[in-house]
């Protein structure tokens, strides 16, 4: 599978921003400072170095120097860092490598601007629309023998959680807020052939810019909808964008191989330290969540970097386990650290430059993917001989075949098809009116003939249906492979091509050239006290003085340094036993309800069905019932004896069969209401013979008729609107149905 094996680090680069509006205004009248007015932040382009200027120090005290594989000072465009940095990432992507380009930095430095820019205007346009600009480009650009597939896929991961942006079940108008619908989140597996990966995640093949850009799109709503606060939520969550690019190419060995190349385009979530203290209960573990994931990538890289460490804590988190390959593995890797000058972020601007400083070390083992046994290219392939040798049989079939189109289905000329369809049919429709015509035939003859061309008719029509399914299915199959220089038109002409090639070369240059002011700084350094020669002592003592001053100088900074990393240390350590803590106060809390108030035997039946799972990290119940069995054994719904959802006269029944009012549709037999009548009182001296011949223990004539009434009644059926039944009407309907049963039951 590997082909070139090499070791390279992470590419670290660093863009800052310019001030914004507040920033500037807050700085006016601020006496000019590095980065411009207001600013903290010096970057020496051509050497690759950020100096970092304390704001709230003393006065003497020395600036912090770090030095990377480029730097982007505010003035710098998109496309400088695009050219320089990204375009030969991209060309390792489509030669087969992985590759992987995060944003990190404090929210508002602009990561999303440098990953994604502003679409509209060509100019400020970052790096994913520039990627796939440069993608399909160099697809059209390649030669005729190579196909392509291009899949894209979007993911977030807020809370731990992984969310399919691109899941068609996410676009529909009837989900009102997709983050509340837990079931979307998705999990990761592993497998030997492509590392990590996410289960069931939407991957959709793209044709053109133009696809792809839609894609991004709707991920993109589909964020914005989930969110309340949409800065809140993106300041918060990571976003991936994913694009695989697989290239089927002929080899020295004359068959076709299969490069595939991953593209991870990552816009991390705000650096900035979450407050974690003075939170409770939920706050306090979203708190920990959202950045778990960071935290987590800061020790990977720190292990990493460290190369002492044999165990790096990939499984950690889901964002880390994600880019465990981009991280010491099977990639190409440029880190994109954002700062802004503002002097109110010194804090958070230092820990990015030192994050950054510490990710240069990693070093990865990028290769060639080739002939992967998941390649979705050689299926592709596959599918779309087996359909090619499907039409060409059928082809042959054909009785009426052109001889020189024995070499098998060419897939093309539609209209030659149509006209070879229409001449089939009008022969036969041409024979049925010759038999029709034909006075020599017999009737019955005739009739059979008649038939027997009929159904002719009907099996070349099938034949031909089908044909065009296969046809269709081929054509949109291969429509999805790209071939190079066929598929997509390069508009670009040969002054803007050479226009290109000279920006890249630029480019390339400038890197070069940065890469040798660099070595040529370490070795100066380490040379300088070999190339002296002292012509008397006291130039030498000058000499030595000058350089102990230097590396006096250099020793404070180191010690400074040391100072501050144990401070952030200290820092992070009292944050973490705060919140722990305050985490086990909550503990405390739920025990205290569970030993006071939950029966100890239903404790045992929760605490029994409860098991860990690893891979989620968290607790789960185990199914009451086993899940293969829930369904054979989940109860079915009673019906009545004779099979109806509830209980109807047979009355009704009839009626319903008979197709009658609607009012017999669903009739309840009986509807029994609370007899309200007054109770009936009676003196116990009173004497039947003074009660009078007409006494009865019910009342009859003081009590309304229609209570009376009321107490056995047919109800009324579910479909009519509820009105007051007269006395006289409910007894006529009683003694209706009671007549009219027998009768319509006959
Ligand atoms: P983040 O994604 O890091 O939170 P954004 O990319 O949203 O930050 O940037 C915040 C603001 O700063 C945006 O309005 C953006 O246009 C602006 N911005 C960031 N970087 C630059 C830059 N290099 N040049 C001009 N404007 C920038
Ligand atoms: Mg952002």
């Amino acid at each position: 599978m590997s082909k070139v094996k090499s070791s390279e680090t992470v590419k670290v680069v660093i863009r800052c921003r310019p001030l914004n509006r507040k920033e500037e205004a807050a700085a006016a009248g601020v006496t000019r400072t590095p980065g411009g007015v207001g600013g903290i932040v010096e970057m020496d382009m051509r050497l690759g170095q950020v100096v970092l200027w304390n704001p709230h120090g003393p006065p003497g005290e020395p600036r912090k120097t770090f030095t990377f594989d480029s730097v982007y000072d505010p003035s710098s465009k998109q496309r400088d860092l695009y050219d320089e940095t990204v375009r030969p990432l991209i060309d390792s992507v489509l030669d087969g490598f992985n590759g992987t380009i995060f944003a990190y930095g404090q929210t508002g430095t602009g990561k999303t601007y440098t990953m994604q820019g502003v679409w509209l205007e060509p100019e400020r346009r970052g790096v994913i629309p520039n990627a796939f600009e440069h993608v399909f480009t160099q697809i059209s650009r390649s030669s005729a023998d190579r196909q392509y597939l291009v899949r894209a896929s979007y993911l977030e991961i807020y809370r731990e959680e992984i969310r399919d942006l691109l899941d068609p079940n996410m676009h529909a108008p009837h989900v009102p807020n997709v983050h509340t619908h837990t079931h979307h989140t998705l999990e990761l597996r592993e497998s030997p052939e492509s590392g990590v990966y996410v289960r069931d995640l939407t991957s959709c093949v793209c044709k053109s810019v133009k696809e792809i850009q839609e894609l991004m799109n709707l991920g993109n709503q589909v964020r914005s909808v989930g969110a309340t606060d949409m800065n809140e939520h993106s300041s918060r969550s990571h976003t991936l964008f994913l694009i695989t690019v697989e290239c089927s190419l002929p080899g020295p060995d004359g068959r076709q191989h299969i490069r595939v190349g991953r593209l991870n385009l990552v816009d991390l979530a705000g650096s900035e330290r979450q407050a974690k203290t003075g939170v409770h209960g939920e706050r306090l573990k979203e708190a920990a969540k959202i950045n778990l994931s960071l935290s987590a990538l800061g020790n990977v890289i720190s292990a990493l970097a460290d190369g002492r460490s044999g165990h790096v804590p990939y499984r950690d988190s889901k964002l880390t386990r994600l880019l465990q390959d981009s991280l010491g593995g099977n990639a190409k890797t440029v880190m994109v650290a954002t700062l802004g000058p503002a002097p109110q972020h010194y804090e958070e601007t230092l820990t990015t430059l030192r994050y950054a400083n510490r990710a240069k070390n990693i070093q990865n083992q990028p290769r060639v993917n080739e002939d992967p046994k998941d390649a979705l290219l050689r299926e592709f392939q596959k599918e779309i001989a087996w359909l090619r040798a499907q039409l060409s049989h059928r082809e042959g079939r054909g009785k009426h075949r052109k001889e020189e189109g024995e070499e098998g289905w060419d897939g093309e000329g539609d209209e030659e098809v149509e006209k070879e369809r229409t001449l089939q049919e009008g022969r036969l429709e041409e024979e049925k009116e010759a038999i029709r015509e034909d006075g020599s035939l017999l009737a019955e003859e005739k009739q059979r003939l008649l038939g027997e061309k009929e159904r002719m008719m009907g099996d070349l029509k099938k034949e031909w249906d089908a044909t065009e399914q296969l046809t269709a299915k081929y054509k949109a199959m291969e429509s999805k492979l790209l071939v190079g220089g066929k598929n997509i038109m390069d508009h670009t002409n040969e002054q803007q091509k050479t226009l290109e090639i000279r920006r890249q070369e630029i480019a390339e240059q400038s890197r070069r050239e940065r890469e040798i002011q660099q070595q040529v700084m370490v070795q100066d350094e380490e040379t300088l006290e070999l190339k002296e020669t002292f012509s008397s002592l006291q130039q030498e003592v000058e000499a030595k003085t000058k350089k102990l001053k230097k590396l006096y100088a250099k020793l404070q900074c180191v010690k400074a340094e040391i100072q501050d990393v144990n401070d952030e240390h200290v820092r992070s350590r009292q944050e973490l036993e705060q919140t722990q803590n305050q985490l086990t106060r909550e503990l405390k809390f739920k025990f205290l309800i569970i030993e006071n108030f939950i029966p100890l035997e239903e404790k045992n039946k929760i605490m029994n069905r409860l098991t860990f799972d690893p891979e989620e990290d968290q607790w789960k119940f185990t199914p009451l019932v086993p899940a293969e069995s829930q369904f054979s054994q989940m109860k079915k719904r009673p019906a009545s004896a004779v099979g109806y959802k509830r209980p109807i006269s047979q009355y009704a029944r009839v009626s319903l069969a008979m197709g009658a009012h609607s009012r017999y549709r669903a009739e309840n037999i009986m509807f029994l209401e609370l007899d309200m009548t007054h109770p009936t009182t009676v003196s116990l001296d009173h004497r039947p013979s003074e009660v009078g011949p007409n006494y009865s223990p019910y009342p009859t004539d003081n009590v309304p008729h229609r209570e009376r009434a009321a107490r056995v009644r047919m109800s009324r059926s579910w479909c009519q609107t509820p009105r007051a039944i007269t006395s006289s009407t409910s007894t006529v309907s009683l003694a209706t149905h009671s007549t009219a049963t027998p009768t319509a039951a006959q």
